[in-house]
């Protein structure tokens, strides 16, 4: 095979992980790995489920009426 001099421009890892900070793979970009990218996802949906304020039960008037 007579092959060309010349590369193609290798994919450098163009970025690291956001999670570790090493190199990312290609074929996890931005993630280094399936664990940091689970950990990425895990975050990102904790975020996405911050509910303001709680989620208001149905509370007993009975319980609280000598409250004071
Ligand atoms: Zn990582």
């Amino acid at each position: 095979m007579n092959a060309p001099s010349r590369k193609p421009p290798e994919p450098k890892t163009t970025g690291r992980c956001p999670i570790c900070g090493k190199p990312s793979a290609p074929d996890r970009r931005p993630f280094c790995s399936k664990r940091c990218a689970e950990i990425d996802l895990g975050r990102w949906l904790k975020g996405a489920y911050t509910v303001p304020g709680e989620p208001v039960g149905n509370i007993d008037d009975g319980t609280l009426d000598e409250f004071e």
